[in-house]
């Protein structure tokens, strides 16, 4: 006989026929409920079987004996959560929340790292002003204290020779030579005040290279001309105009000529400075280069901080100066080695007609 079915006979004959799959509609079952059987003799009778056995996700199983002790219904019920019950919405919002969480923590211990670096960076910028100060302080009273000795000297002198009257010729040059000296006393602060504040904001005109040059020239050419030096200049883009101020850039490219005949005083071979202007991208370069021994290679990454020289002579302004003057142009200088001897310095200067 079908397990499923049972009779239930009472003492006055009447009989009644039970199916256990009549029991409970199939549309009376509560939503939430996957799978129901019931175990009668060992016999599990399924009741409810919305899911395969096998479903993937989280099984829960609920299990309770029915009926009387002596013949007991055990009631199995069991629901998988599959995938498609997961609250994937609510696990995204968290997951959302908790990376939000962890993104602003990130951010925040990031702007505290970039303040930090900010202040220490303000912290060594002012160390280092501190230095360079103190290192200007010791080049001014380094470079004061040769002018000011001779003038002493020289005054000391021509007041001992003045009594003399055949001594005249002397004390006038001793007066020279300490005027002289003064004059040098008085370039170097100058320099220095150049230097230090770069005359009134640098003007912006669009300017002719041909005939800059040509006044460098004409200003130069007997004095080097002298030296054995030939001053030669070429302008690869004639109709290009670097934006910069007159002045300015003839200070630049006078330093430039004058270290470059310094550097071709102690050369046997031939004695040329080249001075070439071209247009390169949104700039105008002016490069200056001469046949000398070239720059050592220690001193290439030396050679624009002030009172920086090799020179016995030299002050170590000149191309601190074109660097302070390049910058307050927006431009820029750079100095490099050529092959096979001499030295090269660019001086790029925004292009008149670029786009900004
Ligand atoms: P100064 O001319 O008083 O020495 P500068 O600042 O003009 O100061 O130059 C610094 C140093 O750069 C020089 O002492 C020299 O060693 C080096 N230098 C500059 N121009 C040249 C050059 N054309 N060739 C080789 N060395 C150079």
């Amino acid at each position: 006989m079908d397990t499923a079915q049972y009779w239930l006979i009472a003492p006055s004959s009447w009989s009644l026929l039970l199916d256990a799959r009549q029991l409970v509609p199939a549309a009376d079952f509560p939503p939430g409920l996957s799978n129901l059987s019931l175990t009668v003799d060992r016999i599990p009778l399924p009741l409810l079987d919305k899911q395969p056995a096998d479903a993937f996700g989280l099984t829960i199983r609920l299990q309770k004996p029915l009926g009387a002790a002596s013949q007991p219904f055990q009631m199995r019920s069991t629901r998988t959560l599959t995938p498609g019950y997961w609250p994937w919405l609510a696990w995204l919002a968290w997951a959302v929340a908790s990376g939000l969480l962890v993104a602003g923590a990130a951010a925040w211990q990031r702007s505290r790292a970039d303040a930090r670096r900010q202040q220490e960076q303000a912290r060594l910028a002012a160390m280092a002003r501190l230095s360079t100060l103190g290192e200007m302080a010791a080049g001014i009273a380094h470079e004061l204290n040769q002018p000011l000795t001779a003038i002493l000297a020289h005054t000391g002198a021509a007041g001992r020779l003045l009594d003399d009257d055949d001594e005249r010729p002397a004390v006038r040059h001793a007066l020279l030579a300490s005027s002289e000296q003064a004059k040098r006393a008085a370039d170097i602060i100058s320099r220095m005040r150049a230097l230090v504040q770069p005359s009134s904001p640098a003007r912006r005109e669009a300017l002719d290279p041909d005939a800059l040059v040509a006044s460098l020239r004409f200003l130069r050419e007997p004095d080097l001309a002298r030296q054995g030096i030939r001053l030669g200049w070429h302008n690869a883009s004639p109709g290009a105009r670097p934006l910069g101020d007159r002045v300015a850039l003839e200070q630049i490219l006078h330093n430039l000529v004058q270290n470059a005949a310094d550097a071709l005083a102690d050369t046997d071979g031939p004695r040329h400075i080249q001075i070439e202007g071209r247009a390169e991208g949104d700039e105008y370069l002016f490069i200056v280069s001469d046949t000398g021994g070239g720059i050592a290679a220690d001193a290439l990454p030396r050679l624009f901080a002030p009172f920086y020289t090799t020179r016995p002579q030299g002050m170590g302004l000149g191309l601190a100066l074109c660097d302070t003057l390049a910058g307050s142009m927006d431009g820029r200088i750079a100095a490099r080695n050529l092959h096979p001897c001499g030295a090269c310095f660019t001086v790029s200067l925004p292009r008149s007609g670029a786009s900004p």
